[in-house]
């Protein structure tokens, strides 16, 4: 089964293809087929993938696959949510990687409960109007440290410090990371959907 994926990153096409392969689904990324970007004007991250999803199933005619992820802090009620990729423009900073973890690490100087999630939340559809979409959310829940640790990763690994390894997501070898990480444990668990509402 042919399945496009709502999404442009090639990392992601990578480790999602790896793990549907077993399926015999084949994810074809939407931009070669020559679908561009959907809007992702919500405030949740299940409603952006779905919208995300929905978009690339009515262009393609195809099932579809989408995510929506971000950092989800518990100080500040759930937020950046799905305005993370942006989070260090609300501060007057260029959008960047190093400039979400400067931004991060001011706000955070004062506030001393560090608890805060990475979300990934994963939708499928059969087609456009499938009224039963498959919804996977993988987290992992980790203390934001107050100094950058290690220098693998991309993103805010350096300073989600995860207490059952002792370490920040940078500073862990990256089979390890996958393994634990929001995105693996959200397609671990749309691939047992997947069997069990389309393959069954
Ligand atoms: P995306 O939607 O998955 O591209 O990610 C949304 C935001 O979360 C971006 O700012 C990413 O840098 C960040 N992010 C996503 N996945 C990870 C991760 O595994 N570690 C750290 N940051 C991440």
């Amino acid at each position: 089964m042919k399945i496009v994926l709502a999404s442009n990153n090639a990392g992601k096409l990578a480790e999602l293809q790896a793990m549907l392969a077993p399926l015999g689904m084949d994810l074809v990324r939407q931009a070669d087929l020559g679908i561009g970007e959907a809007e992702e004007p919500f405030r949740t991250f299940v409603e952006n993938a779905l919208a995300k999803a929905r978009h690339a199933s009515l262009m393609s005619g195809l099932p579809a696959l989408a995510d929506d992820a971000g950092l989800c802090v518990d100080a500040f009620g759930g937020l950046p949510g799905v305005d993370t990729a942006f989070y260090a423009t609300q501060f007057g900073y260029e959008k960047s990687d190093d400039n979400n973890v400067r931004a991060l690490l001011e706000q955070m100087r004062d506030v001393d409960n560090r608890r805060a999630a990475m979300v990934s939340t994963l939708v499928a559809l059969r087609s456009a109007d499938d009224p039963e979409p498959l919804i996977a959310v993988g987290r992992v829940v980790g203390e934001i440290t107050r100094e950058r640790r290690g220098t693998g990763g991309f993103g805010f690994d350096p300073v989600m410090f995860i207490s059952e390894f002792g370490q920040t997501f940078a500073e862990l070898p990256p089979a390890m990371k996958n393994a634990h990480s929001h995105r693996g444990r959200a397609a671990a668990r749309m691939v047992e959907l997947m069997r069990a509402h389309w393959l069954a």
